[in-house]
């Protein structure tokens, strides 16, 4: 059994003080979590306070990007041992908006990969084709570029400590969400590449999340999907009400909220 994980990623939203008042609602909301691991990704400019406002708690802190490097001349980057120092233990990293906006390349997301297992940060690797790639039916040949890549050079024992997030471009911020079916195919074939990456075994407790326009009323039936371990959230994690709504459908599909 893999226990659900749920991350909210609030990309470049929420100033200190939002961030602060989103944390202690999620934080507040979330008390019945039941078997569900739930993880807040603020903006770099908030993880401090976010990191006080969830400390002690069961609600953990992850960043959205990492510097593959410990410290050295990188203006305007930041290091795994500095997310480290302020509590963070998760890192998104090849988020499509980074590849697009930022150029990063299947290269540079493979150091950082290494970088955050290095540290004991657990890297989310996202992978998900275009519009245009599902069009030419290349959507496997996408994700499986991007997973192999990623993970080039990791250890297979290793792997074991990664998540993976698949996230079809088309369905980030846009309200149209991959159907289970869909979803389910893709995970399915990224948990098979995992099984020859690293080993069968390996492969079953990897956590594999969904993540496009994943709101309180299509988590169901997602998260119903054997093969859907979870989500990752943007545009519904922004609202600490309808990110808790869909931790609680996450923990209902689990075995049940706290004081069900
Ligand atoms: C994301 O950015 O990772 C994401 C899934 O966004 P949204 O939920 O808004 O589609």
């Amino acid at each position: 059994m893999r226990t659900p994980l749920i991350i909210g990623n609030w990309k470049m939203h929420a100033t200190i003080s939002e961030a602060r008042a989103l944390a202690t609602g999620v934080r507040d909301g979330a008390k019945r979590l039941g078997d569900v691991e739930v993880v807040l990704c603020p903006p770099f400019t908030a993880l401090a306070a976010v990191s006080e406002v969830l400390a002690g708690g069961p609600v953990g802190l992850g960043a959205q990007n990492c510097h593959y490097e410990s410290s050295g001349a990188h203006t305007g980057e930041i290091s795994p041992t500095m997310l480290v120092d302020l509590g963070v233990r998760t890192v998104l990293l090849g988020h499509s908006e980074r590849r697009r906006d930022q150029g990063e390349t299947d290269d540079l997301i493979n150091r950082k990969v290494r970088a955050g297992l290095a540290h004991g940060v657990t890297p989310v690797l996202c992978v998900g084709e275009t519009d245009e790639e599902r069009r030419q039916g290349l959507t496997f040949t996408t994700v499986e570029g991007q997973l192999r890549a990623g993970l080039a050079g990791v250890p297979a024992e290793a792997v074991a400590g990664i998540v993976l997030a698949y996230e079809p471009v088309w369905a980030i911020g846009t309200g149209v969400n991959a159907t289970p079916i869909q979803a389910v195919e893709v995970h399915g074939y990224l948990r098979g590449l995992l099984s020859e990456l690293a080993s069968k075994e390996i492969a079953q407790g990897v956590r594999i999340l969904y993540g496009g326009s994943v709101k309180p009323d299509n988590t169901d039936a997602l998260i119903a999907q054997a093969e859907i371990d979870g989500a990752l959230v943007g545009g519904a994690s922004l609202n600490a009400q309808s990110f808790v709504a869909i931790v609680e459908h996450a923990a209902r599909a689990s075995g049940g909220l706290k004081g069900d």
